[in-house]
């Protein structure tokens, strides 16, 4: 399937041509609808299959479509490299929308700190984070979620496995009640199966 058939914005479609994708990945065929219907969603995906534009492109899409007014969404990642890089395919191809991103992560000097906070403040439409440095930002008021769409969480079995599901549930509370969940992990045990019936609502499931 190629992406005209999606029928994005002119812009977005514009972002895919610039990045040189053509043709979707699995992943994004059977991804990219269900997201679009607003559905919840759980993926099984491994790295390399384009599971991070399959749910970048649908979210840029609906963005696009909205009032742009606060923090639309939020994607939760567990290390602060695959943060910067979801961030960077966003920037890739949001090129042409002007759908604003941010990184935050953990470590680094003050100095990183405190882009990260000045950055907050100076507003985002999608905030890409991994789960300790965004609950110090929650827990100091740095950061208002109130209008927020999406929530995002990639690689849902290494957070698990790296103890952050009290922290990610922790998150999830200062989020509106009413929003799209999409959670993507390489596998699928029973914890990962129960974590998610915490935090998504009658979700669409599918596996590449
Ligand atoms: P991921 O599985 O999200 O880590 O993506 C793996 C790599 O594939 C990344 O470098 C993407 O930029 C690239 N990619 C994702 N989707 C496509 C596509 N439809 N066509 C070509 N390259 C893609």
């Amino acid at each position: 399937m190629i992406f005209s058939e999606f029928n994005f914005v002119p812009e977005l479609q514009e972002g895919l041509d610039a990045m040189g994708f053509e043709k979707a990945t699995p992943i994004q065929e059977q991804a990219i609808p269900i997201i679009l219907e607003g559905k919840d969603l759980i993926a099984t995906a491994q790295t390399g299959t384009g599971k991070t534009a399959a749910f970048i492109l649908p979210v840029l899409n609906e963005i696009s479509k909205g009032d742009r007014k606060g923090v639309k969404v939020l994607i939760i990642a567990p290390t602060r490299e695959l943060a910067i890089q979801i961030d960077q395919q966003i920037q890739g191809l949001a090129y042409f929308l002007g759908i604003s991103s941010i990184p935050i992560y953990g470590g680094g000097d003050g100095k990183v700190w405190e882009q990260q906070r000045k950055a907050l403040e100076m507003g985002a439409d999608i905030v890409v984070a991994t789960p300790g440095r965004l609950i110090a930002l929650l827990a100091g008021g740095k950061v208002n979620f109130d209008s927020l769409e999406n929530l995002i969480l990639d690689e849902a079995d290494r957070m698990l496995d790296m103890g952050f599901s009290e922290d990610i549930l922790t998150i999830v509370n200062y989020l509106p009640k009413s929003r799209q969940t999409l959670l993507f992990s390489a596998t699928m045990p029973p914890k990962i199966r129960k974590f998610s019936q915490q935090i998504l609502q009658d979700p669409e499931q599918i596996s590449i």
